[in-house]
């Protein structure tokens, strides 16, 4: 070798041993796989780093002869590096879709006291105000998962779980119950044999059912209290049946602001009285009626009775109605307080029932005139809180790994797990699965179920049945299962802590659906689901220090963080016009009430004195958003509603069409792109749905196109429904014959306000001109169109449109003159 060579060379080995070193450093994180760990160390740094280094010892060595261990050393690198590249595009691949996640101050795991005291020396560090804090609230002691038999349960698990597969906790709080933590508490088996009517006895408010009676026959509005699962949803409407309130056919009206909770309850109290549910008992909720002629006790969401003042102002067939569930302050639900207070002054005879949990009902009476408060004492066991020491960089992952935890290592019981959607659920439940069936007989058998608004019902009625002797449910549910059902049998809480929250800007019309940190009045409902049955714990997988300094008191009410244009549509065809004065709770921003004014009046809903026109009428008759409407109603005159409501009612089942089997996702992402049409997905839309009825809405069609055969059967109902009510609305059965341009056109009509343009930057909302980006599962997300308009906006890790349709900018000139204006 040349001497320069020479030189190099020595070099380049002194580099290769230090690669060596961080190759030592990285490999077994590679090999462990665990997402959590590798995206949380900059593994880009590091890749890039590799490759830089192993392009100069390319260059150097290019004719130099290598021993063989240096060139086994380098082609072990080069798999290094290659290895680090698959995980990164893993990694970029799935953070792509994760939602949008809620940062935390960063701080190591599991570091011992002496260190943090080092630390606090030099104060600035990230974390070390959290860390501070926590040691001061929690002493020194950090207790390991369950505290007292910790040591003995943590042998086993150790076999059982690899160590960097667990999560540590330490116990932080107390919730206070009303009952002594004694007595083991009655298995859901005893409970089971007990008769039905046995149960209902023995809810909280059993012992109360003639002092309420007598409340309510003295005061025309009270407001209910009570514990989640006291009995006030299921037990009140039969105690009011039982007094003769529905005699002279009138009705009773029970309202749920979730849908699964309406269904679910109704089911639940058909059983408990011995009826059909649809007969006595029924649920109504959009797009599903099971009511009949004979139902008097009436389970509905609260936009169905919204909706029934449009037909009856006075809701005169009604003697009682109950507005369930008013701490959720739902949208819905604020409105009904001011319509249904309304009401009560001029029908002395309606009874107005306000139930809540323990939360806000100070508030409540207040509004309603100092209505009287009825308490039905609380029956609750102390819940232990725990809350993890350092923050979960992935939420999903901690889990699934904390359920796991808890099912090896703490007494029997169920687990509840708060999660923020469907997908999420879906993804955890897999997870789940997959892990006991890794594990096999080294665990109890986990029963995984999961609840979610779309669950088909015999899904739901799952997570009701009891357990299996020697098993553990695991129930992973939304906010559902935060007070509108109760689960018998739970034991244990995982909360997160977060929840899917709408959210508007008033400023650019944007609504969105964001994963946020949820309140703590809501952590601390989510917590009492573990006291129910006996002495419980919650994990939080968050940090005191979030708890305490991260959560917001309480959620903001939904009415103000929404779009208003359907609730002022509905307002106003109720004949209320002056909404500024109308009598909220919480009233909404000024700036949301002004653009729903003018969005209405954009669509043509509202003339320019703000008053209701014919088609604004109409509009307010389709149970769906007003822009929808209005695309319906534009079926008429571009000759295609038959494709039209085939759209609306694809849209309204959205995002749950097609599915990806882990293992056939090459298969199931061909037989989606199959469905491709030029134009956009609304098209792609009305494609699958065109095909599934030429097969004769065949399950097995569904099954062979990677078509999710449920969502479809409700989109068949959904377009039944919306067919139903054409002619109330005065449009016609049209066809347009494969004439798609109609069809764009009259989806352009509803749509033009969420418009996009492809600018030099990407694309630009037209009015707002903010950022956005198409969905990667958009059949237009390669294709870049100059114009498009888009269903909606979800923002996970940027603002992704969903559902893009290409149109034409002469377009929005002939559907709204008003609206667009040439350049000159
Ligand atoms: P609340 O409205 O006060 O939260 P509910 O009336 O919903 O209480 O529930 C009362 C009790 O009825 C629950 O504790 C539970 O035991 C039982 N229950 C409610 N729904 C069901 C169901 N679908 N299946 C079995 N039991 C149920
Ligand atoms: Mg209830």
């Amino acid at each position: 070798l040349e001497r320069s060579d020479k030189k190099a060379y020595e070099e380049a080995q002194k580099r290769l041993k230090m690669a060596e070193e961080d190759r030592k450093a990285m490999v077994p994180e590679l090999r462990k796989k665990s997402r959590r760990e590798y995206l949380a160390k900059r593994e880009r740094e590091k890749l890039e780093d590799l490759e830089a280094e192993l392009a100069d010892e390319e260059v150097l060595f290019g004719d130099v002869e290598l021993s063989r261990h240096e060139r086994r050393e380098l082609k072990y690198k080069r798999r290094v590096r290659d290895l680090a590249r698959e995980y990164r595009a893993a990694g970029e691949q799935e953070k792509l879709e994760a939602t949008n996640r809620y940062h935390m101050p960063k701080e190591t795991r599991g570091q011992p006291a002496r260190a943090v005291d080092i630390v606090e020396e030099e104060s600035g560090a990230p974390g070390e105000e959290q860390r501070r804090w926590e040691e001061a609230q929690l002493g020194a002691a950090s207790l390991k998962f369950g505290a007292r038999d910790a040591a003995a349960q943590e042998a086993k698990y150790q076999l059982v779980l690899e160590e960097d597969e667990t999560i540590e906790f330490v116990r932080a709080a107390q919730l206070q119950g009303d009952e002594e933590p004694s007595g083991p508490p009655l298995s859901a088996q005893a409970q089971q044999k007990e008769s039905i009517q046995a149960v209902r006895r023995s809810l909280p408010v059993f012992p109360f059912r003639e002092e309420l009676l007598t409340a309510i026959a003295n005061h025309q509005v009270l407001i209910i209290e009570g514990e989640t699962g006291s009995g006030k949803t299921t037990q009140i409407p039969q105690y009011l049946f039982e007094e003769g309130y529905t005699k002279k056919g009138m009705k009773i009206a029970c309202t749920q602001p979730r849908r699964v909770a309406a269904m679910s309850v109704a089911a639940r109290v058909a059983r408990e009285m011995g009826v059909k549910l649809g007969n006595e008992v029924g649920y109504s909720i959009r797009f599903e009626d099971c009511t009949s002629e004979r139902t008097v006790l009436r389970y509905m969401t609260d936009g169905m009775l919204l909706r029934e003042f449009l037909s009856e102002p006075d809701l005169a067939s009604y003697s009682v109605v109950m507005v369930d569930e008013a701490h959720e302050r739902t949208l819905h639900t604020d409105i009904l307080f001011g319509l249904i207070k309304d009401v009560a002054r001029f029908r002395p005879e309606l009874k107005v029932l306000v139930a809540s949990a323990t939360l806000d009902t100070a508030r409540f009476s207040a509004f309603f005139d100092d209505a009287p408060v009825f308490r039905i004492p609380g029956r609750r066991f102390p819940v232990d809180i725990f809350y993890t020491k350092a923050p979960e960089a992935d939420y999903l992952e901690a889990c699934v790994v904390s359920v796991l935890q808890i099912h090896v290592t703490q007494p029997p019981g169920d687990i509840l797990v708060f999660l923020t959607g469907q997908e999420e659920i879906e993804a955890a439940c897999e997870m789940l699965q997959d892990r006991c069936r890794r594990l096999g007989s080294k665990i109890r058998e986990l029963l995984v179920l999961p609840i979610y608004a779309n669950l088909p019902s015999d899904m739901q009625a799952r997570i009701f049945q009891p357990t299996p002797p020697g098993a553990r449910k695991v129930v992973v549910a939304t906010n559902i299962a935060e007070t509108s059902l109760t689960i018998e049998g739970i034991i244990y809480v995982l909360d997160p802590g977060f929840c899917k929250q709408k959210s508007y800007n008033p400023r650019t019309g944007m609504e969105s659906l964001t994963v946020t940190p949820c309140s703590k009045a809501s952590a601390n409902q989510r917590a009492g689901r573990a006291g129910r049955v006996a002495a419980g714990k919650c994990f939080r997988l968050y940090t005191a220090w979030a708890y305490q300094h991260e959560l917001e008191e309480t959620t903001v009410p939904e009415i103000q963080r929404t779009s208003l244009g359907n609730v002022v549509l509905l307002l106003k065809s109720l004949g209320i016009h002056d909404l500024m004065h109308f009598d909220f709770l919480d009233p909404p921003p000024y700036e949301t009430l002004l653009l729903a004014l003018e969005q209405l009046y954009a669509l043509g809903a509202l003339n320019h004195l703000g008053e209701l026109t014919t088609s604004g009428r109409k509009m307010a008759e389709l149970p769906v958003d007003p822009m929808l409407s209005k695309m319906i109603l534009a079926s008429e005159k571009y000759s295609c509603s038959e494709e039209i409501l085939t759209v609306a009612a694809m849209l309204s089942v959205n995002n749950s069409i097609f599915y990806r089997p882990k293992d056939k996702v090459v298969h199931a992402d061909n037989a989606r792109v199959n469905f491709f049409l030029p134009g956009g997905d609304h098209l792609v839309l009305l494609n699958v749905y065109t095909q599934w009825a030429e097969s004769g809405y065949s399950s097995q069609w569904c099954y062979e196109n990677f078509v999710q055969f449920r969502s479809m059967r409700r989109a068949r109902d959904v377009r039944e429904q919306l067919e139903g009510l054409l002619e109330r609305v005065e449009v016609g059965l049209t066809s347009c014959q494969g004439d798609y341009v109609r069809v764009r056109k009259a989806i352009t009509s509803g749509y033009f306000y969420h418009t996009a343009r492809l600018t030099r930057s990407g694309y630009r909302t037209v009015k707002q001109q903010q950022t956005v980006f198409i969905h990667p599962n958009s059949s237009l997300f390669e294709q870049q169109p100059r114009w498009l308009l888009y269903h909606e906006l979800v923002l996970t890790t940027k603002e992704f449109m969903r559902q893009v349709l290409e149109i034409e900018s002469s377009w929005l000139l002939e559907v709204a003159p008003h609206y667009y204006k040439a350049k000159e």
